[in-house]
């Protein structure tokens, strides 16, 4: 392959993998409990770099339905087409999503379905209503409990680590990390569930999921000082800037508001900064691009509003679109939704205008 592939499935109605940030997409279908097959997505990606607009995310496009036992015949045809068209020469656009962009979707499709032997089906409808994680308690099919914990940005740290350890001494299933930087405590008997939600009061973990809506909703890359392509702090800072927004939305009655928030270090996008509602990708020490109008979830591109500013600047931004929002949204209205009608932002609707 001319450059990393990425795969992923989803159950509607929670597209807590951000499918459409995929390069090949799995959206299930199922039917009276029985999973039928899949929709097919192609051609997602985040990353860009900034001042080079032949680069730019891109959200996935649905070409169709497959059934379950075609899954593997359609990883190897769209994998096959990436193999002899992508980008060779020119890494900054050996991803897919470049691929799809210059051949032409409809031409990428054809070429998918020569190879496997048969035309998709038509798209199964689907809806889904988030992209964060379900927080709490649920109950498989089969009465096994699960219990996701919200860690800010994935740093299992302090009384949080003290307390999974001694969780992990009497807890016969599994963790896991999800990709919103989250942990489940996963397949737990009914009969142990009040055991461990003992050790989770015991410390304190029973409160990680008390956080404000923006917060439960957040989510940052590493930056510094782990990685070396980084240009402004993002897990580091986030926490704190949510303190000052938190602020501000409690001023206005919106602390358990759900908006998305994702931040990071550099334009390459690793917390898939281009979907969320608000977010900010480092452009050097303490300066940010602040981008507004993502979908809730994760349906659509956000849209640049402040380039290469500070704190100071995002805040007012944050508190004139804030207090518009509190003043006009229509019933339901999400903030990025907002942003666009209210003319903040003009709507990206594919990602090659992203940087128009
Ligand atoms: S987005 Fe964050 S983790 Fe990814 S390369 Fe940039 S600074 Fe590093």
């Amino acid at each position: 392959m001319p450059r990393k592939f990425k795969i992923g499935f989803v159950i509607p109605p929670i597209n807590d993998i951000d499918v459409y940030a995929q390069d090949l997409g799995f959206i299930a279908i199922a039917a009276n409990g029985k999973l039928e097959g899949f929709n097919i997505a192609i051609g997602g990606g985040m990353g860009r770099t900034d001042q080079a607009p032949k680069t730019y995310p891109r959200l996935a496009d649905v070409i169709g339905f497959a059934d379950v036992d075609k899954v593997l015949q359609v990883c190897d045809a769209v994998m096959q087409v990436q193999r002899d068209y992508g980008d060779r020469v020119d890494r900054g656009r050996a991803r897919f999503k470049y691929t799809i962009d210059d051949k032409g979707l409809d031409w990428i499709k054809a070429e998918i379905e020569a190879r496997l032997g048969f035309s998709l089906a038509a798209a199964r409808s689907y809806e889904f209503i988030s992209n964060g994680d379900p927080i709490g308690w649920t109950r498989g099919e089969d009465g096994r409990e699960h219990c996701t914990l919200f860690i800010e940005n994935g740093r299992v740290i302090g009384t949080v680590m003290d307390g999974l350890r001694v969780i992990a001494r009497i807890h016969e299933g599994t963790f896991r990390i999800t990709p919103n930087q989250n942990l489940i405590i996963a397949d737990i008997a009914p009969e142990v569930r009040p055991g461990i939600e003992r050790l989770m009061k015991k410390f304190g973990l029973d409160r990680l999921n008390g956080a404000s809506g923006l917060r439960l909703n957040s989510m940052a890359c590493v930056a510094l000082p782990t990685c070396g392509l980084a240009m402004a702090e993002s897990e580091r800072y986030l926490p704190d800037l949510i303190d000052r927004i938190d602020t501000i939305l409690a001023t206005h009655g919106l602390t358990d508001e759900p908006i998305t928030v994702r931040m990071t270090g550099c334009p390459n996008g690793c917390a898939r900064p281009y979907i969320a509602e608000i977010a900010l990708t480092g452009r050097g020490p303490s300066k940010y691009n602040l981008y507004l109008g993502g979908g809730f979830h994760g349906q659509r591109l956000n849209k640049m509003v402040l380039e290469n500013v500070g704190e100071a600047a995002i805040l007012d931004m944050l508190r004139k679109v804030i207090a518009h929002f509190a003043r006009d949204r229509q019933s339901h209205e999400r903030f990025g939704d907002f942003a666009i009608r209210a003319g903040y932002v003009a709507e990206v609707k594919e990602g090659r205008h992203f940087n128009d």
